[in-house]
């Protein structure tokens, strides 16, 4: 936020001539000092500023009192009177220190206990005969009513606020040593210091049109609402200013892409793909064929398509990108498809290359696994325009690598085609037409944020014919039975994944596990069948060349860690059976799952797993319940939150501090339209209304590799 120093709303109230800055230490903020300084550093609180954004967890409705007679054991209350008697004593067993507190009401006596704490003694003598609050859980004891560890507060002589009763009670996040009342006080203090200078950083058109409360209000009704409704403003208010300066720098980003060098203007015919079509045996899902005509749309126009193509596993993303690929050609250029691994640049090779085949198209791969002389004649045949279609993994745009005519970029697999990645292929005087295509279910809520400078199609259709892959979940105890069962598919001529538990701690033990169960599943379960070891580590050869045993049939049980999560495709094989289930997360078992099911076979899907917490539990009900991606996506963001989305925080969004993407999508499609018809009517936001915007996304997302502002 910028906070100029001239507008100062307040001002003229305060007797010091200099206005309160908020980009201040909170060491100054009243009530903090050094000490506090440190444990707000902690919570990444540096400047009073920090302060006001800190927001509350939750809050505690304490706005009705009780009285102590009609308190029953287990009701969270809150109720006011008069301290009477404050003693220290030792318990008799354990003689730990236990200070207890009389507080009188008129109706009753309660008891307020406190381990540990002799310094309260004091503080409690201190006021004998004065009103306190006291909020708690009250229990029966041995005198009758008492509360463990309350959240106390002295009610003051002068009538000033009480903050941590008789009103909606913001409850902070806290680091060890601070405490809830105290954290009250001083963003209390902070509040009615520096609210005055802040500046609303929001259009004043927009905040109008939309009805938003300005930001001084917001504020103050976040930390301390007077209503739900209040509060309720305020949020939206907050959440609309956090998602809309997300948009505007998305927007701006895009603004820059697309403008900075023209695209190609593809001549979109039907006779691009015609002969395509024509070899086709089977009929293009409407998914498919929609977002192939977005495509081409995109292909025709003048500037740099940036699309990502989001379809689950199986939803043929790679027709679609062959239709693309082939807009290109016909028009002379040529395409170059990135895959993230070796395995899978080979494995889409071996795909494209049947299809040109049929169509007279010539493919290169480029791998680094490939032989000097290899490589260099991949090189060559791309270099002189002889292959239409190079395929690699992102050496093929990142080194030496010339193409006569590169028209066309396709991204499989990945998360996010990365600036740098743009930049190099800009440095080559490039600036194709680029497709991302992803199997990642995002939701669309989050693709509109992870995503928001990128157009967004959707293949949300399978192709005909295909049987739902059946998921079970099997207790450990059962792990006898899953073998069995798995041996009598194998027998039947079907081959089997075994995805072995997941070891986070680091790449070594996660190898010595796979290495563990194949040995195992070896010599005591599988002893006469062909079994094989797939990990992270292995050479890109062996690798390969285990892969293609396991395609060709060679190998019946493939025992692998999850590098075989993207993309490999082998028809026959269908059992995916994930031991220590519960250890993956969601996107990664749907992932995993969905290397079967790709061929004419019933196929399973076995959850080994005994999960003991509830996340856990509900994560693996959701893989029975459904094979659907994207309602695996949204069940992910709602069971992790929005922070631990997969994907996302390797996209690099900055946190979100109170929007929720699941529960505000209409906030975040209201703010995304404000800001992208901002950027149209001031793309460089150069209007002096609009200076300070540009400002607050420097500020705001310095660092992040989602925004940059030139
Ligand atoms: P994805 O990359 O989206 O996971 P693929 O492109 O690998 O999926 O397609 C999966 C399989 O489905 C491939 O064997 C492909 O040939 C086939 N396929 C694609 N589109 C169709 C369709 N419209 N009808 C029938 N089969 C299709
Ligand atoms: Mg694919």
């Amino acid at each position: 936020m910028q906070e100029s120093q001239s507008r100062t709303a307040g001002s003229e109230l305060r007797k010091s001539a200099r206005p309160p800055d908020p980009g201040m230490s909170v060491q100054f903020v009243k009530g903090v000092g050094e000490r506090l300084c440190k444990l707000f550093g902690k919570l990444g609180i540096f400047t009073a500023q920090d302060l006001l954004w800190h927001f509350p967890r939750r809050y505690e409705d304490r706005r009705s009192m009780r009285r102590i007679a009609q308190l029953h054991a287990g009701e969270t209350a809150c109720f006011r009177g008069k301290v009477r008697v404050a003693d220290n004593m030792r318990t008799p067993r354990s003689g730990t220190l236990l200070t207890r507190v009389a507080v009188d009401d008129g109706s009753g006596i309660a008891y307020l206990v406190w381990f540990n704490q002799w310094y309260l003694k004091n503080k409690f003598a201190k006021l004998l005969g004065k009103d306190i609050v006291v909020y708690g859980t009250a229990q029966f004891g041995s005198r009758g009513i008492e509360f463990t560890n309350p959240e106390w507060e002295e009610i003051s002589d002068d009538g000033g606020d009480t903050l941590s009763s008789n009103r909606i009670v913001p409850v902070y996040p806290l680091t060890e040593g601070l405490f809830q009342g105290r954290v009250r006080r001083i963003i209390y203090n902070a509040l009615d210091t520096y609210l005055p200078v802040v500046e609303d950083p929001l259009p004043e058109e927009i905040r109008k049109r939309r009805g938003l409360v300005d930001l001084a209000t917001a504020l103050r009704n976040i930390h301390f609402p007077p209503s739900e409704e209040a509060r309720e403003e305020a949020r939206l208010r907050l959440v609309y200013e956090e998602f809309f300066f997300l948009q505007l720098a998305l927007a701006l980003r895009r603004q820059n892409v697309t403008t900075a060098l023209p695209g190609i203007a593809f001549d979109v015919t039907p006779e691009c793909s015609k002969r395509l079509y024509e070899i086709l045996p089977f009929e293009l899902t409407n998914a498919q064929k929609r977002v192939i005509r977005e495509i081409e749309r995109d292909m025709a126009r003048p500037i740099a398509m940036n699309r990502l193509v989001q379809g689950d596993v199986g939803s043929g993303k790679t027709l679609v990108a062959l239709a693309s690929m082939m807009v290109a050609i016909h028009n002379g250029y040529q395409a170059a498809l990135m895959a993230p691994t070796e395995i899978l640049a080979e494995q889409h090779y071996l795909v494209l290359t049947r299809w040109a085949e049929q169509l007279g198209l010539e493919t290169a791969l480029l791998t680094g696994s490939l032989t000097a002389k290899e490589k260099r004649a991949a090189r060559e045949r791309i270099a002189s325009g002889q292959a239409h279609i190079a395929i690699g993994t992102h050496a093929l745009i990142q080194e030496d690598v010339e193409f006569a005519k590169l028209g066309l970029v396709v991204v499989d697999e990945q998360h996010r085609f990365g600036v740098l990645q743009r930049a190099a292929l800009r440095d080559k005087g490039l600036n194709p037409d680029v497709l991302v295509m992803t199997a990642t279910p995002i939701p669309r809520t989050l693709a509109l944020t992870v995503y928001g400078d990128l157009d967004l199609s959707v293949i949300d259709e399978m192709p005909p014919g295909r049987k739902p892959i059946k998921t079970h979940l099997k207790a450990t105890s059962e792990r006898p039975r899953v073998y069995d069962a798995a041996r009598k598919l194998i027998n039947e001529g079907r081959q089997v994944y075994i995805v072995c538990p997941l070891v986070e701690e680091s790449e070594k033990l996660q190898v010595k596990a796979a290495t563990e169960l194949a040995e195992h599943l070896q010599r005591d379960v599988f002893p006469d069948i062909a079994l094989g070891l797939l990990h992270g580590q292995m050479k890109p050869a062996e690798k390969d060349d285990i892969m293609r045993r396991f395609r060709d049939g060679e190998i019946q049980v493939l025992v692998s860690t999850t590098v075989i999560e993207v993309g490999v495709d082998v028809p026959n094989a269908c059992v995916m059976l994930i031991e220590d289930a519960e250890r993956f997360g969601l996107a990664q078992l749907h992932q995993l799952r969905g290397r079967v099911g790709r061929g004419e076979h019933q196929s399973f899907c076995v959850l080994i797993s005994d999960p003991n917490t509830d996340d856990a539990r509900q994560r693996m009900d959701v893989m029975v319940r459904t094979c659907d991606g994207f309602e695996i996506a949204e069940e992910d963001l709602r069971i992790r939150g929005p922070g631990e989305f997969y994907g996302t925080r390797q996209s690099g969004v900055p946190s979100l501090r109170i929007a929720n993407i699941l529960r505000d999508v209409d906030i975040l499609e209201m703010s995304r339209e404000d800001a992208f018809e901002l950027i149209k009517a001031d793309p460089k936001l150069s209007a002096s209304v609009h200076r300070d915007l540009r400002d607050i996304i420097k500020k705001r997302f310095e660092g992040s590799d989602l925004v940059t502002v030139s």
